[in-house]
């Protein structure tokens, strides 16, 4: 099929642009691309939002990041601010593919996009991240938890895109974590991984967030191992306790890349990895 390709100029044209049901909006291509090759998605007209500068800017205001749908990776990982007040992102970014795949790839597509295995979203959800949804009326946010539905899928309608991405800037004292397990070490879809965010506070757990990936349809925060753990004190008896929990929170599946089992086992030891090295 030939597509149509519209390089779009302004926010005001995508939006008439969206109206037509066979319009796909396409960004660094990274993912497009790729599936439109593999004949699993066609599109009528192809609407290049790449250069559209209010997709692009990443600024602070009011105790919030705000980045654009259509930043890259290179650019969010390149920038002061980001590494200053939000540094697990740029950390679970310099995971993410290539360093072309993170000059092309932008933090939309990726959540737009809806991999269990999307890399930004675990930092994203240790963040608290809120999404930006702009419509024909204006604009919502939703969380980022309440944005991701399933494989490959969001809550976006028909004539909606994701503008940005609006993240509260957390604590300087929170601890980061991130570690991604695939086949090979670099240019690698997660087998799973796993992130977190802490606080300790006279050698008690005083805030914890733990976030998951490829372990379930989406990227995912442990609950129920973070409320286990706020306000305890970190034992070799609670860390193991903690692990029991991991299989009440997830359900990964067997695929190509690895067996369920092995992504329970691999979570369960990254969790104990993370609570083994928190300074008391
Ligand atoms: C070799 C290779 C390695 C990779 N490695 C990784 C990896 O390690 N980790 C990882 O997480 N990903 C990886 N990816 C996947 C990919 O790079 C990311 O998902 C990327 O972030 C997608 O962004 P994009 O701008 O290229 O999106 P595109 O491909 O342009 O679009 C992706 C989807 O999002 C939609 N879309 C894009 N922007 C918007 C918007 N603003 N509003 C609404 N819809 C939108 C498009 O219509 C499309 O459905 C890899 C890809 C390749 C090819």
């Amino acid at each position: 099929m030939d597509e149509h390709y519209i390089k779009i100029g302004s926010v005001e044209k995508l939006l008439q642009s969206l109206q037509d049901p066979g319009a796909v909006i396409l960004c660094g291509g990274t993912d497009l691309v790729v599936k439109m090759r593999q004949g699993l998605l066609s599109a009528k007209t192809l609407l290049d939002i790449s250069d559209l500068d209010q997709l692009r800017e990443i600024r602070q205001e009011r105790g919030c990041i705000e980045i654009g749908a259509a930043v890259t990776f290179s650019q969010i990982i390149e920038e002061a601010i980001i590494g200053e007040q939000i540094p697990i992102l740029a950390m679970g970014l310099r995971k993410l593919g290539s360093t072309q795949i993170r000059n092309r790839g932008t933090i939309g597509g990726n959540l737009v996009n809806a991999s269990p295995a999307a890399d930004s979203a675990i930092p994203l959800l240790l963040l608290d991240a809120e999404v930006i949804i702009a419509d024909p009326t204006g604009e919502r946010r939703v969380q980022l938890e309440d944005f991701l539905c399933g494989p490959g899928k969001t809550i976006l309608k028909q004539g909606e895109f994701l503008s940005g991405i609006r993240v509260p800037i957390p604590d300087p004292e929170f601890l980061p974590f991130f570690h991604k397990v695939g086949r090979r070490k670099a240019l690698t879809i997660a087998i799973a991984s796993l992130g977190a965010l802490l606080r300790m506070k006279d050698g008690v757990m005083d805030e914890i967030r733990v976030a998951a990936g490829s372990v379930a349809p989406v990227p995912l925060r442990l609950h129920r191992v973070e409320t286990m753990l706020v306000g305890r004190r970190l034992t070799p008896q609670l860390i193991k306790q903690a692990q029991k929990i991991v299989p009440q929170c997830i359900s990964p599946m067997t695929d190509l890349r690895a067996t369920a089992d092995y992504r329970y086992q691999v979570i369960s030891d990254l969790l104990a990895r993370l609570l083994l090295t928190v300074p008391n």
